[in-house]
């Protein structure tokens, strides 16, 4: 299964992808992910990323499609895999088309604007394997600190008010024109968020005909 996930910033695609990603056995691809790693790690391309990602703007095209290429390359690929995050713009979309890439379902998750900053706000995410948490509906067992790999958990430099704002206007005006991209291809399938993790879970599986 080659799937993407769409949604606003918070909308759950980093939680319901690991999710989905045990079920079905196959990797998840965070373009976001591979960004801010790419910025500690101190690379080119983090180094021209970081301006656009504090800001809450889209990293430029050329530079996003060039990297997911790269990526969707490696061989983990071919069993399939999640892409969370790409694309964001219809000219990834088609660049993503063009380069052959057969995918099989497009998932939107669906969340009001008003729930996201709220949301977002409480977010935690590892700062060592980046998976994601929240204060009250996702909890570390130990406070600070990743159940996964013991690493320090950290609030995101972008998840503040202002730029989770500009973020939004950004999803609404770039990237939600590929939902209609994709649903003109017959790909797109929706799932509405809901307040707990593991009920929008139950929504993404029937959207995807997966059983619970
Ligand atoms: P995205 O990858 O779409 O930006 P995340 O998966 O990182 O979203 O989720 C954003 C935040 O909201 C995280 O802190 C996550 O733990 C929490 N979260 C995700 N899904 C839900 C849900 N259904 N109910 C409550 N909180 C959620
Ligand atoms: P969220 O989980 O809040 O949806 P991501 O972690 O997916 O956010 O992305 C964080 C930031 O990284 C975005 O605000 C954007 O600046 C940049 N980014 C990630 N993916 C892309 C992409 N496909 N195209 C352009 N910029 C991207
Ligand atoms: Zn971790």
């Amino acid at each position: 299964m080659n799937l993407i996930l769409v949604g606003p910033p918070g909308a759950g695609k980093g939680t319901q992808g690991e999710i989905l990603s045990k079920k079905l056995g196959i990797d998840t691809i965070s373009t976001g992910a591979m960004l801010r790693a790419a910025i500690k790690n101190g690379t080119e391309v983090g180094k021209m990323a970081k301006s656009y990602i504090d800001e809450g703007k889209l990293v430029p095209d050329e530079v996003m499609i060039r990297l997911v290429k790269e990526r969707l390359s490696e061989p983990d690929c071919a069993n399939g895999f999640i892409l969370d995050g790409f694309p964001r713009t219809t000219a990834q979309a088609e660049a993503l088309t063009e380069s052959g890439v057969k995918i099989d379902k497009v998932l939107s998750i669906e969340l009001a604007d008003e729930i996201i900053v709220e949301r977002l706000s409480s977010r935690r995410e590892c700062s060592k394997c980046a998976a994601p948490y929240h204060l009250i509906f996702n909890k570390p067992k130990v406070d600070g600190v990743c159940d996964k790999c013991g690493g320090e958990l950290i609030q995101r430099a972008d998840d503040n008010p202002e730029t989770i704002k500009n973020r939004l206007n950004v999803y609404h005006e770039q990237t939600e024109p590929i939902k209609e991209y994709y649903d003109k291809l017959g790909l797109l399938v929706k799932a509405y968020g809901q307040e707990e993790i593991a009920d929008t879970t139950k929504e993404v599986f029937k959207a995807l005909g997966l059983e619970v």
